[in-house]
């Protein structure tokens, strides 16, 4: 978990403590803990039946604190009749405590026939935990560190072994309690990041000092096969510390992590806390230095794909377009139809999303902030180009916008379950100039469409769905239906 996250994490479970013991004596003022009553402030049920589609995932509705039996029961219906699904975070360093809180949520979810959400975040970390023996060590037996990752040092991809049944045990005690408490779990997730095996920033430099590193590579010095070795050593972590324990004892659970998701063989996007360093391949598009990535996924057993749509700062940057929405909008849905394109159907794709600018620009000054309206474009198409749901993260600062934006697509696109749940996408091109971005699932001999205009003035445009030409006329902020001739 990064920094901020934990910081966010930490005021969360603070507050829903504090919170539970207030709202026993002035019922009417604060009945559920903040973050929760921001999730209630910013939605409203929905209009169209959901189905059996995946809830929203909103970073606020995690966690409410303790509740009693029938007080998580009305949580959990209330935030299903606005298509949210509450979250239960696992702490191993509380496993009593955090144990109780999610067996109660969790309790009330399988009574209501709804899905068991779990945030298993906690449990990941660390496998670098500071120990000496994780450390690189130089040609003197020294141990060292990489710290070129920020707070977190990083250690030697090669002394991880001793790790990993700890790691393991701290998914494995909940999962097991779990199943004793006779409790499925249908989605869970983490958000495991600056810790393993990470092949960017200084790291291939640090395993070039590291003897044990150049034992374990033969060509140190090729990113290529560097990328290669480290990514595999972190895919069988997760697999074998998180997805396999979770999979043995609950086949038909959704599990993944942040970032890993199907694609081809290219990133679009670097995490706050990565950089680019020279000698690394990369595809070149403007000012944009788009990483050659592993294919992980596969390798880690997830079954979910989980990919990030945030409006880095960096994006504005990187891309010259007068229309400074379609920076931000280009680079979003290459993300989006990256993952899209390259994830098999039945493997669902849950993407984080945000909307509030991340981060701040290393060449100073504002990016000017991504429009809601254009925003809320780019959620329709991820729809219609094989997402089917998102995860906002937010602080509970941006809560109220963050979440009243993707709630109303969310809501507006269950009106179009059919072509949600069975729908195939016709088109997956990003156009490399601002003009019209078109998106659409087919379903037997119709399309759904969404047609967006970057320039005014656009006539009707031709295009191919299930080798049928059809033209698509211009309708702004809306989806059309199109039948095939
Ligand atoms: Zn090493």
């Amino acid at each position: 978990m990064n920094a901020h996250k934990l910081v966010t994490a930490l005021v969360i479970i603070g507050l829903a403590a504090s919170m539970a013991h207030a709202g026993q004596g002035k019922e009417k003022a604060a009945k559920w803990p903040p973050h929760i009553q921001a999730v209630f402030d910013a939605t409203k049920p929905l209009e169209f039946d959901r189905g059996d589609r995946l809830p929203l995932y909103i970073w606020q509705a995690m966690d409410p604190g303790s509740l009693d039996d029938k007080s998580a029961e009305k949580l959990v219906r209330k935030l299903n009749e606005r298509g949210v699904g509450l979250i239960s975070s696992w702490d191993p360093r509380n496993r009593a405590n955090s144990l109780a809180k999610s067996f109660t949520v969790s309790r009330a979810q399988k009574k209501l026939g709804l899905r068991v959400n779990i945030n298993a975040t906690g449990c990941l970390y660390s496998f670098f935990d500071g120990d000496e023996r994780t450390a690189h060590i130089d040609d003197e037996g020294k141990p060292f560190w990489d710290d070129s990752f920020g707070k977190h040092n990083m250690g030697c991809p090669f002394a991880l072994d001793f790790r990993r049944p700890f790691v393991r045990e701290q998914v494995e005690f909940f999962v097991k309690e779990y199943k004793k408490a006779d409790l499925g779990i249908d989605f869970i997730f983490v958000d495991w990041e600056i810790d393993g095996p990470i092949e960017f920033n200084k790291a291939q430099a640090a395993s070039k000092r590291c003897r044990r590193c150049r034992q374990n590579i033969k060509n140190i010095d090729d990113f290529d096969e560097f990328q290669k070795i480290l990514r595999k050593l972190r895919s069988e972590l997760q697999r074998h510390a998180y997805a396999e324990p979770v999979k043995s004892h609950f086949p038909k659970a959704l599990v993944g992590n942040y970032g890993v998701y199907p694609h081809n063989g290219y990133r679009y996007w670097y995490d706050y806390f990565e950089y680019y360093v020279d000698g690394q391949p990369f595809k070149a598009d403007r000012n944009a230095k788009y990483r050659k990535w592993y294919h992980e996924f596969p390798e880690t057993g997830y079954t979910f794909a989980m990919p990030v749509v945030y409006t880095w700062c960096r994006i504005f940057d990187w891309y010259d377009y007068a229309d400074t929405d379609y920076r931000w909008f280009y680079n979003m849905l290459l993300v989006a139809s990256n993952a899209g394109r390259h994830t098999p159907a039945e493997i669902p794709i849950i993407s984080f999303v945000h909307w509030h600018t991340v981060g701040s620009r290393p060449s100073g000054g504002q990016a000017k902030q991504f429009s809601g309206e254009k925003y809320k474009e780019l959620l329709w198409h991820m729809l219609l180009r094989g997402t089917d749901t998102f995860f906002i993260w937010c602080g509970r600062q941006d809560a109220a916008k963050e979440i009243q934006l993707v709630h109303k697509v969310y809501a507006e696109a269950q009106q179009y379950g059919r072509f949600l749940s069975k729908g195939t996408p016709i088109n997956f091109n990003v156009p490399k100039q601002p003009g019209t971005v078109i998106s659409g699932l087919k379903l037997g001999n119709r399309v759904l469409i969404r047609r967006t205009d970057f320039k005014k003035k656009q006539g009707p445009i031709e295009i191919t769905a299930g080798g049928a030409k059809i033209k698509v006329a211009a309708a702004p902020k809306r989806c059309q239906i199109i039948s095939l001739p």
